[in-house]
Formats: C-alpha cells, sequence, structure tokens
C-alpha cells in the first residue's frame, strides 16, 4: 500500500477513509464510460443523468439543472487553395481515424470546426498572421502587408483562439484559417525522430485543434443572455459583440504546409518579422507573410443555429452551516467522441471523489459546510453552464459562497499545476505536502516535492475554464490539472486523439496521476468543509498586491506616460492592517474555544472578497466585475492584475488609467473593510 512509503506523511482518520477510497481502476472504469459516447453540449442528457446517478449512489442528493441556450452545430465546410498557375490544393479536414481509438463505431464523429463560429465564405488572398495577437497585427502593418479584404491564416498557441479571430475581423480580413503546429510539442516531435500516434508518443500530423471562437475576454456564457440567466423565455440579445462576424476553421499543420508553402518568398520572410514565436516547425516552410499575388484561399463555413436544452448535474451534501457552501466543478462537455483528457480526466476524478465521500458519510461523518458538486454542460462552447448557474443562483452564492475548486484537464501529463486566488494559497500548498505523487517511476515524493521541483508558483487565474464566472463575483477560486513537460507524449488537445487510448497508453497508463489528483482534491475540499477555522488566508492578497503594484510600476515605467499609483498603494497598506486586525481576532477565537467569535471570522473570510468587485465590471467589459485579475484583453487565457489600470495603459489610456486607480483602490477598501474587526 502507498501509505507505507518512505516519506512521513500523517493522516487523520477521516483523511485516511477519503485517500484509501482512491482506486485507480475504479477511476480508468469512469474514464472509460465518459470516453465512450459523443458529448458536445447539448447533445447528451444521459451522460448527465448518469453522472447524477453516481452521485446519488453515494449520498448526493442530485438533479440536473437545465438552460436554454444559443448554440450552433457544424453542418458543413470547405477549404482550397487556389495556386497562381490556376493549379487546387484541397485539405481534407478531417483527422484520420485510428482504430485504437475506440471511435470507429460513432458514425456522427464530430468534424473539425470552431464553436460559435460565423456561417459563411469567403475567398480572397491570405497572409500569415503569426499567433494572431495584436502585436502581431501591428507588427504586420508595420511591414506594410496588406490585410483589409485578406484571410488570416494564424497559428495555435498564444492568446485564446476566439480573439485571433477577433483581431482579424477588427483588421478588415474576412476569413481566419487556424492551424497547429509542431512547435509547441517540445522535443517530442517527429522531426527530432519520435514516433507519432498510435506508434509514439509525438503528434499525429493529421490532429486538429478544435474549439471555441467566442471573444471570451468580453463576456463568457450564452452570448445571447449577457449578465442573466437563459431560460425558455428570456430576452435575447445581440450577439455581434461576443462572436465573430467572419468565418473560420482550424486545421492540422500537415495540412497547413502546403498554404504556409505558397506564401514562402512573398511579403516578409518569416525571420525577418523578427517575432517571437513567428517561425514556427513545420518542416520546410519559411513562414512568410505573404501575400502571394494570385494564390487565394475559398473557404465555406455552414454552422446550425440552436437555441436548445443544457444540463448541468447538480450533487449536493448538506452541512451543518448552510450558509456556508464550498463548491467543486468540472465540464462534462467535449468536441470529441474520447475527450480522456478534456475533460473527463476531470470527470472521472469527480466521480471518484464522490465516492470517497460516500465511504466517509458512512462513518457518521456529516460536513459543517455544504457540499456542491457540479458537472457543467457547455463549457467548450464559452463556460456556457457554468455561467448560466451562476447567473440564475447569484443571490445564493453572493451570501454563501466560501470557495471554488475547479478541475476541467485533471491530467494530460504527469506535472501538477495549480493557479488560485491568493485566499486559497496557504491551504492548497499545505494538502500538497499529504499527497504521494507518483513521478517518472518514483512512489517516495509528496506531490508539493514535485510541484515546487517543476513549478512552484502557485499561477494566477485568468481564464479559459469554469471557475470564470465565480472569480468575476468576488468568490475565491483554484484550478489544478497535471500536464506533460517538453519530453512528456503531446496532448491533442480537443482532437480525437485526446482518447482513452491514448490516455491509457500515453497520458496516464494506469491512472496512478488521476488518482492523486483526486486524493488531493478530496482533502482540500475536506478540509474546507470540515475545519472548524475555515481555512482562508486573506492576508495572502496583501503581498501579492504588492508584487501585482510593483509589476504595475514597471509596466507604466516602460510606457510613455505617467500615472500616479498612490491611492492605490495606500489602499493595499489599509487592507494589510485589516488583514492583520482579522488574524488576531482569528487566533483569539480559536484559543478561546468562542464558536459565536469563529463564525464572525469565518464569515468575514468568506465575504471579503465580494469587496474586489465592481457592479460595472472593467472597461469595455461589464461582466469582468473582479478589478484584482482578469483575463486579459488579447490573451483571455493570461490574466492580466489590476487589469482596470494595467490594461488602460496597455492602451495607452493614461486618464483612464487614473480613473481606474481610483476604482480599483476604493475596491480593496471595501474588501478590507469587511474584514476589519
Ligand atoms: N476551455 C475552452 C477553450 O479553451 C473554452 C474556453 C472559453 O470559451 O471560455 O477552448
Ligand atoms: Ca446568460
Ligand atoms: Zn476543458
Ligand atoms: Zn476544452
Amino acid at each position: 500500500q502507498e501509505n507505507n512509503a518512505t516519506i512521513p506523511i500523517v493522516l487523520d482518520a477521516n483523511e485516511q477513509t477519503l485517500i484509501d477510497s482512491f482506486d485507480n481502476a475504479s477511476i480508468s472504469t469512469w474514464s472509460y464510460y465518459y470516453t465512450h459516447g459523443a458529448h458536445v453540449a447539448g447533445q447528451n442528457k444521459s451522460m448527465a443523468q448518469w453522472t447524477a446517478d453516481r452521485w446519488a449512489e453515494y449520498g448526493f442528493t442530485s438533479r440536473l439543472d437545465e438552460y436554454y441556450v444559443y448554440l450552433n452545430y457544424p453542418v458543413s465546410h470547405s477549404l482550397q487553395l487556389n495556386y497562381a498557375n490556376g493549379s487546387t490544393y484541397t485539405p481534407s479536414l478531417v483527422e484520420a481515424v485510428l482504430e485504437e481509438d475506440d471511435v470507429t463505431s460513432y458514425p456522427n464523429r464530430i468534424p473539425t470546426f470552431h464553436g460559435y463560429s460565423f456561417s459563411g465564405n469567403a475567398s480572397a488572398e491570405y497572409v500569415y498572421v503569426g499567433r494572431g495577437q495584436q502585436v502581431d497585427f501591428k507588427r504586420l502593418q508595420a511591414l506594410g502587408v496588406e490585410l483589409e479584404g485578406k484571410i488570416a491564416l494564424a497559428k495555435y498557441g498564444g492568446p485564446f483562439r476566439g480573439l485571433k479571430v477577433k483581431n482579424a475581423q477588427e483588421h478588415g480580413m474576412i476569413g481566419a484559417i487556424i492551424f497547429t503546429d509542431p512547435i509547441d510539442d517540445g522535443n517530442v516531435t517527429e522531426a527530432k525522430g519520435v514516433a507519432a500516434y498510435p506508434n509514439g508518443p509525438a503528434r499525429n500530423p493529421t490532429s486538429v485543434q478544435r474549439g471555441s471562437v467566442q471573444f471570451l475576454s468580453i463576456y463568457p456564457g450564452d452570448p445571447t443572455t449577457p449578465g442573466y440567466v437563459s431560460k425558455e423565455d428570456s430576452p435575447r440579445a445581440d450577439t455581434s459583440l461576443s462572436v465573430p462576424s467572419i468565418p473560420s476553421l482550424p486545421i492540422s499543420w500537415l495540412e497547413a504546409q502546403p498554404l504556409l508553402r505558397a506564401l514562402d518568398g512573398y511579403g516578409t520572410v518569416g525571420r525577418t518579422v523578427n517575432r517571437t514565436g513567428w517561425v514556427g516547425a513545420i518542416p520546410d516552410v519559411t513562414y512568410s507573410t505573404g501575400p502571394a499575388p494570385g494564390a487565394t484561399l475559398s473557404l465555406s463555413n455552414v454552422m446550425e443555429d440552436k437555441t436548445t436544452w443544457i444540463w448541468d448535474a447538480i450533487g449536493i451534501i448538506n452541512g451543518t452551516n448552510q450558509d456556508e457552501v464550498v463548491i467543486v466543478g468540472n465540464h462534462r462537455d467535449a468536441w470529441v467522441v474520447g475527450g480522456a483528457a478534456d475533460p473527463n480526466s476531470g470527470s472521472a476524478v469527480l466521480i471518484e471523489l464522490a465516492k470517497a465521500f460516500g465511504k466517509l458519510l458512512e462513518t457518521g461523518w456529516k460536513p459543517t459546510r455544504t457540499i456542491v458538486l457540479c458537472s457543467w454542460d457547455a463549457e467548450e462552447y464559452g463556460l456556457v453552464g457554468s455561467t448560466e448557474w451562476v447567473e440564475e443562483y447569484i443571490p445564493w452564492l453572493t451570501n454563501a459562497a466560501v470557495s471554488y475548486l475547479n478541475i476541467d484537464v485533471a491530467v494530460s501529463g504527469p506535472i501538477p499545476g495549480i493557479a488560485a486566488s491568493p485566499d486559497l494559497h496557504t491551504i492548497s500548498r499545505s494538502i500538497m505536502k499529504k499527497i504521494i505523487w507518483p513521478y517518472r517511476g518514483t512512489t517516495n515524493r509528496t506531490m508539493y516535492d514535485v510541484w515546487e521541483e517543476e513549478d512552484g508558483e502557485v499561477g494566477v487565474l485568468g481564464s479559459g475554464s469554469d471557475y470564470t464566472s465565480f472569480l468575476h463575483r468576488g468568490i475565491g477560486a483554484i484550478d489544478m490539472g497535471a500536464e506533460g513537460g517538453p519530453d512528456d507524449p503531446v496532448y491533442h488537445y480537443h482532437s480525437n486523439y485526446d482518447s482513452y487510448h491514448w490516455m491509457s497508453t500515453f497520458g496516464d497508463p494506469g491512472f496512478i496521476t488521476h488518482k492523486a489528483i483526486g486524493q488531493y482534491l478530496a482533502l482540500l475540499l475536506y478540509h474546507l468543509v470540515n475545519d472548524a477555522s475555515l481555512p482562508l488566508e486573506p492576508a495572502n492578497y496583501g503581498a501579492d498586491m504588492k508584487t501585482y503594484l510593483e509589476e504595475l510600476n514597471e509596466t507604466i515605467a516602460s510606457s510613455n506616460g505617467t500615472v500616479d499609483l498612490s491611492a492605490l498603494s495606500s489602499a493595499i497598506t489599509t487592507f494589510e492592517a485589516s488583514a492583520a486586525q482579522f488574524n488576531a481576532l482569528r487566533s483569539f477565537a480559536i484559543s478561546s474555544n468562542n464558536a459565536e467569535l469563529l463564525k464572525v471570522v469565518n464569515h468575514k473570510a468568506r465575504d471579503f472578497s465580494r469587496g474586489f468587485t465592481s457592479q460595472g465590471g472593467l472597461p469595455g467589459r461589464e461582466f469582468f466585475q473582479n478589478l484584482i485579475f482578469a483575463p486579459g484583453m488579447d490573451t483571455g487565457y493570461a490574466p492580466a492584475t489590476f487589469p482596470g489600470i494595467t490594461e488602460s495603459v496597455t492602451a495607452g489610456n493614461f486618464t483612464l488609467a487614473q480613473e481606474w486607480v481610483g476604482k480599483t483602490a476604493r475596491a480593496i477598501l471595501v474588501a478590507a473593510a469587511i474584514l476589519k474587526t
């Protein structure tokens, strides 16, 4: 048994019950179930019901919450490259079907397409635009490359894909093709002599990354109900602000190669563009910008618009204190039949976690705080299931939510990683020390040991998964998962090759990493719902905000303007003083064993981060109410800290930046006032 390992890990009886309940064979069974059926959003109610039924079996009260949302589904698409000499090349736009992946029995395999993409045709010369960030377009403009009326050929990686399409559209381009590039596959590439999946761990050259092209950094959720819940009779808004109005398609590197090659020698040659990441690793192409006179793309994308039902499975164990709720969520929808990593590594873990808490309930244990498990639908389109749910339950969540724990891609490789709001840093690090993390053949290190060696930083939450709506209503959150490094098997994100076969052969043979991260999530949840003193550390915000302040100072210093940050700096000082008072009161409440006082302190820890939000949201994006961190406007995934100020500086609007210093400082003072005793 692994707990006889050489590391001295001391667990109490409840922790031991949870840890011992995790079984890799049963996680593999759950994974097998989830990876053998299409689960595109809104198209598999039975999987939602199955999830709710398992949770009910383990003692949770479960139900399905339904929302009526706008989605679109692929009907047909095509792409053709027309060379100047009149000849043509027609990419297949399909991934090679492999027997190993067990997808042959699913006749409706999901085509390669973009969720929320625009239906339309485009035919024009085309330009390679790098990763398609605003800086890339600025560089192209400086080089004198014509963009207006052309089609964008962009590389995956860096910013959220929908923002690539948004940027292309804003530069007058009429369509977008986004390709996978083996540059992102580290050392595990066919070019370096590694065999490709299914024969080896390198990328299958036909793999395509599907995914949503919603403008994630403007607002997530159903694009037709911004900020309010999607019911059957909800009024519907115009979607033009948050979804593209030009067509787009994803393609494999293999089929992108001829497109890039046709640009070779036209416009500016790749290395001369002189932008990091501009030149990729597709063999025999120079990543020239183009356009190549007379070389055109004809692209067609037909989608079916549908307003339809989606299903969130919800499982609840009521705590003694029902005004204190800890929520754990994972999405269930996937772009492909498998989705073994995304999201089913998380889905399988959540079933096993419910089973473990079921065992604990059988011993007579009852949580102090309420546990809510959520299996979200339609995350892939734009965090739709979680956002609509938060929009429906916001009054209750504002009053009662302690933290939101997110697990999406639980496992795509062996290296643990977490990102969290500062109040969760202390507990999230200390629980790592209680978990044995099997790592590259070793079984004598804790998750903390491995994490410290490989990563060692708790990330800042940006966006790209279901914690977003919680965080932006002032609820602290953590996101967790294990991923591969540059020498690990290539994870085929949003591809048919993210299959049970890939996972059990390359990603996590034996499901041992699934088990370890599941144990981690279980202990984290256990302490959040069980500890008499809520294990949140508001004071961590003080130290982290000082770091964000330093970074902001640097951003301002490298700009050509000035902003007075003294109000922000003094608000942080006030926050620190309040946090110190809070800590003193908490110590007294604990040492005097004063239950009433402990309740007061716990409620302050639960509530203070609501103060960081502003009703009106950030400039140009009302949805994003948290003034401490937000998804970067032009990154989507990667965060911006003090976003109201930082992004105004980046945009060169120093008047607006100054205004946001005031707003951000006031929000910090509200949080401080809630903590103050
Ligand atoms: N996680 C999904 C993705 O990265 C959805 C993100 C979103 O639309 O917010 O494609
Ligand atoms: Ca909505
Ligand atoms: Zn996911
Ligand atoms: Zn995904």
